[in-house]
Order: structure tokens, then C-alpha cells, then sequence
């Protein structure tokens, strides 16, 4: 990637932290803009000498002004987990289609290559199994998620209009479930909250009966993914994410065993339009971008264990 001045749209965030950090390391510059709303400038704390680093704290639904050349804008601004999407829903509407217009406005005036980070939710409570770029989603416009799905939508159809009526470099990524350290251990995303609960010795709250699906992927493996993306010209729409599935139960079950906790799984309510089944089909990022997934679930919870670990002692909610 020849990318020499980037700019990172919630980068702050857990993914865009990443992506600051990965860019940094390929001798970008990057300029990463976050309201903090979901997440903190300690994401990027490590960065913060760094000359070619630059943290501007600005909400993305306002006015967005950068100076100087852009290559790249990766637009990751917007609350991502369930719990925070729903405790800020017209926030996520806002960045996802105010923000999005004002990302999109940076990229076509600076001539850059701009890339949305778009998300499996698109699909809704599938009705095709894995899902491919060409299934068009089931959504329930006005149910609780709506908020976050439609708004990636509208984000993609946006995206879509710039590249079509202004020639816009643009790249659409849809990201599956990501894990990996520094997703807050309290954010409510099944993750976190299992090994959080398996390690404070609390029972792991498992929604339904645990039947639904859910394929994640490690972040390293998501971030070589979207960057792959970011240095092709390929609009897509494409997936990215880990095609192994496995059950929430089984999930529990492994976080279980992998953190030695005695925990029992206790069942509870399964959410308001929950997908019951959730699988990318990622052929088209193996042949459009030389991309799959490589870190295997347990590997990728080990490593994410041993940070969370560490992470609940600093915040002194794991003691002994
Ligand atoms: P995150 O909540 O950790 O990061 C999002 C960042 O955006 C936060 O730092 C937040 O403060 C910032 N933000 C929100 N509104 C903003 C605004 N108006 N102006 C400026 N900054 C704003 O979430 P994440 O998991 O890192 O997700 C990043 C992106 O990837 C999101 O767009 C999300 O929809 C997408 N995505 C993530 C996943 C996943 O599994 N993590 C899956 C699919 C899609």
C-alpha cells in the first residue's frame, strides 16, 4: 500500500486503533478523528509521541475540516455494540448518515481513496445461508436494531451514489463479529462479556437457548482485511470475517474451558430480532484480495483471555 497521509474516522475505537497503529507501522502518516463517545484516547495512548500520529477529538455529524493532502479516509465512526447503539440510537443514525456524508466530502476533496466500514448487520436475520455480497438482507426497519443496520445501509447506498455521481475512489467492507484485546470489557458484545463473567467467577449469561450462530474473527485477521481492501480499487461490497460458526452455547462452553472458571451458564431472553444464524461466504475476498481468515478460535480467545486478564486486574475488578 503506497498510502502517505491517512485518515482514520473513529480511530479511537477498538478497530481503529488497529488500523492507526498498522498504518503507522507501514510509514503513514495518520490523523485519527473520535468523539470518544464508545471509545478513549487511551486505545491510542501508545501512539501519542509518535511525529506522524495526530489524535483530533471531533464529532464526526459536525463540521470536518483537515488540512493538507489525504490518500486515504477509512470511515469507522459509529457505535458498534448492541448496548451502545441502543443506549445512543439517533447518534448512530447521525454518524452513520450525517458523518458518513461529511467522510465521504474529506475523500472527494482531497481526491482519496475512501473506505466504509460497513458490518454483517446489513444482512439482518439472514434468510440465506453463509451470506454473500449479493444477498440484499432482511432487516425490520422499525425494530431496536434498526438503528445501526439501517444505518449502514444508508452509509453503503451513500457511498455507493458518491463513487457513481462523483467518481469517488470508493471501497465498501463488511465487517463480521471481531474480537480480540481492547474491546471494553463491559461493552456487551458476547465476547467480552463471557470471559469477563467466566473470569469474576459470575455464571455466563448465555441469550435463548445458545442454538443461534455467530462466526468471529480475530482482529489481526479483520485488519489485514480491510487494509487489503483499502490498498486495492475494489468497491465491493465484500466480506470479511472467519466462516467457521459456532453456536453461542459452544462459545460459552469454550471460554469455560479455556479460563479454567468453575462459572455455570445461566440462560436468559434472547434480545429483539436477534439473527439466529450469521456465516460470511468470503470467497470474493479470496479471489478479489488474496484474503482469509488464519487465527483459529481458540487461538484468538487465548490471546484475548490473557489481555482481559490483565485488563480486569488494572481495573481492579479481578482481585487474587
Ligand atoms: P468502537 O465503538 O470501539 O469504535 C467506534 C469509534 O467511533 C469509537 O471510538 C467512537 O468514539 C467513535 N465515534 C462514534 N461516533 C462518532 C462521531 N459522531 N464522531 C467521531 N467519532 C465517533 O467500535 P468498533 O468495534 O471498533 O467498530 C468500528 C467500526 O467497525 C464501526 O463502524 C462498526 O460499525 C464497524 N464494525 C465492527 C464490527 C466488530 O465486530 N467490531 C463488526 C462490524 C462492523
Amino acid at each position: 500500500m503506497n498510502t502517505r497521509r491517512a485518515v482514520v474516522t473513529g480511530g479511537a475505537g477498538f478497530l481503529g486503533s488497529y488500523l492507526c497503529e498498522r498504518l503507522l507501522a507501514r510509514g503513514a502518516t495518520v490523523i485519527c478523528m473520535d468523539n470518544f463517545l464508545t471509545g478513549s484516547p487511551r486505545n491510542v495512548d501508545h501512539l501519542l509521541g509518535r511525529p506522524a500520529f495526530r489524535l483530533l477529538e471531533c464529532d464526526l455529524t459536525g463540521f470536518v475540516h483537515v488540512p493538507g493532502d489525504v490518500d486515504l479516509v477509512l470511515h469507522l465512526a459509529s457505535a458498534a455494540s448492541p448496548a451502545d447503539y441502543l443506549r445512543h440510537p439517533i447518534e448512530t443514525l447521525k454518524v452513520g448518515s450525517l458523518g458518513t456524508l461529511h467522510a465521504l466530502g474529506l475523500a472527494r476533496e482531497k481526491n482519496a481513496r475512501f473506505v466504509l466500514a460497513s458490518t454483517s448487520e446489513v444482512y439482518g436475520d439472514p434468510q440465506q445461508h453463509p451470506q454473500t455480497e449479493t444477498y440484499w438482507g432482511n432487516v425490520n426497519p422499525v425494530g431496536p436494531r434498526s438503528v445501526y443496520d439501517e444505518a449502514k445501509r444508508f452509509a453503503e447506498s451513500l457511498t455507493t451514489a458518491y463513487r457513481n455521481t462523483h467518481g469517488t475512489d470508493t471501497g465498501i467492507v463488511r465487517i463480521f463479529n471481531t474480537y480480540g484485546p481492547r474491546m471494553r470489557p463491559h461493552d456487551g458484545r458476547a465476547i467480552p462479556t463471557f470471559i469477563r463473567q467466566a473470569l469474576c467467577g459470575e455464571p455466563l449469561t448465555v441469550t435463548g437457548d445458545g442454538s443461534q450462530t455467530r462466526s468471529i474473527c480475530y482482529v489481526d485477521d479483520t485488519i489485514e482485511g480491510i487494509l487489503a481492501l483499502a490498498g486495492s480499487d475494489f468497491p465491493g461490497p465484500v466480506n470479511i470475517g472467519n466462516p467457521t460458526e459456532i453456536t453461542m452455547l459452544d462459545l460459552a462452553r469454550t471460554v469455560i474451558e479455556l479460563t479454567g472458571s468453575a462459572s455455570p451458564i445461566r440462560f436468559i431472553d434472547r434480545p429483539a430480532d436477534d439473527p439466529a444464524v450469521r456465516c460470511p461466504d468470503t470467497t470474493l475476498a479470496a479471489t478479489r484480495l488474496g484474503w482469509r481468515a488464519e487465527v483459529g478460535v481458540t487461538e484468538g480467545l487465548r490471546r484475548t483471555i490473557a489481555w482481559f486478564e490483565a485488563e480486569l486486574r488494572r481495573t481492579e475488578e479481578l482481585v487474587g
